[in-house]
């Protein structure tokens, strides 16, 4: 599988392929479904277009350049791939997961956003938003996704599923699943009535609180 790649290149391929495995058996997507990507400098190695993620192998992840160009490609990359171009082109991203789960797309269909009805929500940045719908790998959608992410590292798209990213994989992975879980509470409310939410104010003592505690772990580890 030596390609030339770099140590983070290869780490990439092979961390794509476990993170693929789970993907189906955490039900985030189905078959091929979904794609995921993980930025090496100045490449992006992407899950290619149409290979179940039961079969797929480390050679079979697809390595472009940040502008889209093609540089390792027996496979076609994800059909999303604009997608995670422009989000790394917009944000810190290192790593992007776009999941087709259950949860957010029912919620897609019906409202305009994920409310901050749990206070993990703040791991996300806030209130998810829905993007509004556009054909799966076009640049509108991939435009659509980048407005919508602002100030969030999460978006859900409208008829479609959701995207998350994050400093390494294990991070946008764990956001993929907490936007899920967050989006099956949601649900859950709703069958009570219309719940309560935080208010930004709330949001943001959170966020304040979390901030604090981080910066006292750091605090008491120091020598
Ligand atoms: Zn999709």
């Amino acid at each position: 599988m030596d390609r030339g790649d770099s140590d983070e290149l290869q780490a990439a391929r092979t961390q794509l392929v476990s993170y693929s495995a789970r993907l189906l058996a955490d039900g985030l997507a189905i078959g091929s479904a979904g794609n995921m990507s993980v930025r090496a400098g100045d490449l992006v190695a992407i899950t290619p277009s149409g290979i179940g993620y039961d079969q797929m192998r480390p050679e079979d992840v697809c390595v472009i350049a940040l502008d889209g160009t093609e540089l390792d490609s027996s496979e076609t990359p994800s059909s999303e791939t604009p997608m995670h171009l422009a989000i790394y082109a917009a944000t810190k991203a290192t790593a992007v997961v776009h999941t087709h789960s259950p949860e957010v797309i029912a919620l897609s269909a019906s409202r305009p956003e994920l409310p901050a009805i749990h206070y993990a929500i703040t791991g996300l940045g806030g209130p998810v938003r829905v993007a509004p719908y556009r054909t799966f790998g076009s640049a509108g959608l991939a435009a659509a996704a980048v407005d919508a992410l602002d100030g969030r590292s999460a978006v859900i798209l409208r008829n479609h599923g959701a995207v998350t990213y994050g400093r390494n994989l294990a991070q946008a992975y764990d956001r993929a699943l907490l936007l899920e879980w967050l989006a099956r509470t949601y649900r859950m409310a709703l069958s009570y009535g219309e719940p309560a939410t935080l208010s930004a104010a709330e949001l943001d003592e959170v966020t304040a609180e979390t901030r604090r505690r981080r910066y006292g772990e750091r605090r008491s580890v120091r020598p």
